[in-house]
C-alpha cells in the first residue's frame, strides 16, 4: 500500500489520462456514446450520452472520476461547438457523476438534474463511500498485485488482475480529493427537456438499481439510456431490489427502443441481454425464497447459479471472477433479505 501512495504520488499525469481515457461512437442522429471501451477493466466508469438538441447539448452522466470528466469535456468539443446546458444523472453511484465537476468548470451554466432520490442519495450518507474510494482502489490494486503473481490462478484471470494492477496508480491519483455535485433541479415522476430534433423524456419507472434511477427515452431517435439497471456484460446488482428490479426491467422492456444503452458496456439493438437479466434475477429470487429462514451463509452454500453465471461469463474466468464480486453475492443477499421482509439500505452491504 505504502508503495502505492508513493507511486500515486508520484504519478505520471499522462498515465491517469490514459486509466481515465474515454472513445466516442455514434448510436443515433444527434446521439453519441462516450465510453470506456475496456468496459471489465478496472476503473469501471459508467457510460455518457450525448443528446444534440438546437439551442445545446444534454449530457446523460458526467464520468466518475475528475480526469474522467475532463475527458468526456474533450470528447463533447470534439463533436460539437454548441454547450453544454443539461447534465441528467441516472443515480447517486460515483462512477457516474464524479466527473460533474469537470464539465461544469467547462460550462458553468448548466443544470444538474436527477430524482430526488438521488440527491437525497447524494447529499446524506450513500455517498460517504467517496471519501474512501482512493484508498478502496489502491487496495484493489494491492490485491490485483499479488494474485498476478499466484502462479496457481488460470493465466486469464492473471491477466485481468495484471491489467488491474497497471491501472492502480493512475485510479488512486484520479479519485483523489473528489467532491459530489448533488443535482440543483429534481423531479421524482418525468421530467422533460424539450426540443424539435431530440426531445428528452427522463424518466423514474421504479425501484431497481438503487432507490432513484433515471432511464432517458428519445422518442425521436427511439434510443433509451437506461443507467445501471442494465448493465453488461456483467450485471451490477450491489443495492438492488431484486423483485421491484424485475418489475421496472419489464417497463422499460415495454418502451420502443432501438437501441438502448446501458450504463457500462457496448449499445444493445435488441431486447435479448435485458430478457437474460430479468430471468436470472427470477431464477434467483426463486432459488433463495424457500431458503429465506436459514442464515445467509447457508443460502449461500446452497443455491446453485451455475448456469446463471455461465450465461453471461461464458468460459472467461475474469468475467467469473467479476459476476461472483458485483452481481451474484449482492443479489442472494438482496434477495434472501427481500423474503424476509427486510430493507435493502443504500449505501449499507
Ligand atoms: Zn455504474
Amino acid at each position: 500500500m505504502i508503495a502505492l501512495l508513493l507511486l500515486a504520488m508520484t504519478a505520471d499525469p499522462s498515465q491517469m489520462d490514459r486509466v481515465f481515457a474515454r472513445e466516442t461512437l455514434q448510436v443515433a442522429p444527434r446521439v453519441h456514446l462516450i465510453h470506456k471501451p475496456a468496459v471489465t477493466d478496472p476503473p469501471f466508469e459508467g457510460n455518457v450520452t450525448v443528446i444534440e438538441q438546437r439551442d445545446g447539448l444534454v449530457l446523460v452522466d458526467a464520468g466518475g472520476a475528475p480526469p474522467s470528466g475532463r475527458a468526456v469535456v474533450a470528447q463533447v468539443r470534439k463533436l460539437s461547438r454548441k454547450p453544454v446546458k443539461w447534465i441528467v444523472y441516472t443515480h447517486y453511484h460515483g462512477d457516474h457523476n464524479l466527473g460533474a465537476g469537470e464539465v461544469l468548470k467547462a460550462w458553468p451554466q448548466a443544470v444538474v438534474v436527477s430524482t430526488a432520490k438521488t440527491r437525497e442519495n447524494m447529499t446524506g450518507a450513500p455517498m460517504a463511500y467517496v471519501a474512501g474510494y482512493a484508498k478502496s482502489y489502491g487496495d484493489m490494486a494491492d490485491l490485483a498485485a499479488t494474485q498476478a503473481a499466484d502462479a496457481k490462478l488460470p493465466e486469464a484471470l492473471r491477466a485481468g488482475w495484471r491489467r488491474t494492477a497497471a491501472a492502480g496508480p493512475g485510479m488512486i491519483a484520479g479519485y483523489s480529493g473528489m467532491a459530489a455535485v448533488p443535482a440543483s433541479r429534481t423531479f421524482t415522476n418525468r421530467f422533460y427537456i424539450a426540443d424539435a430534433d431530440a426531445p428528452v423524456e427522463v424518466m423514474f419507472l421504479g425501484r431497481g438499481n438503487t432507490d432513484g434511477d433515471a432511464v432517458v427515452w428519445l422518442p425521436k431517435q427511439k434510443v433509451l439510456a437506461s443507467g445501471d439497471l442494465v448493465v453488461a456484460p456483467i450485471p451490477y446488482a450491489a443495492h438492488t431490489y431484486p423483485g421491484e428490479w424485475i418489475a421496472t426491467l419489464k417497463k422499460l422492456q415495454a418502451i420502443d427502443f432501438q437501441v438502448l444503452i446501458p450504463g457500462h458496456g457496448a449499445p444493445q439493438g435488441d431486447r435479448a441481454y435485458v430478457g437474460k437479466l430479468i430471468a436470472a434475477l427470477e431464477t434467483v429470487r426463486g432459488q433463495v425464497a424457500p431458503l429465506k429462514d436459514l442464515p445467509l451463509a447457508e443460502v449461500r452454500k446452497r443455491v446453485n447459479l451455475t448456469s446463471v453465471k455461465a450465461g453471461f461469463t461464458g468460459d472467461d474466468p475474469w468475467l467469473g471472477f467479476l459476476i461472483d464480486a458485483v452481481f451474484t453475492g449482492d443479489l442472494i443477499s438482496n434477495a434472501w433479505r427481500e423474503a424476509r421482509g427486510e430493507h435493502v439500505v443504500q449505501g449499507k452491504s
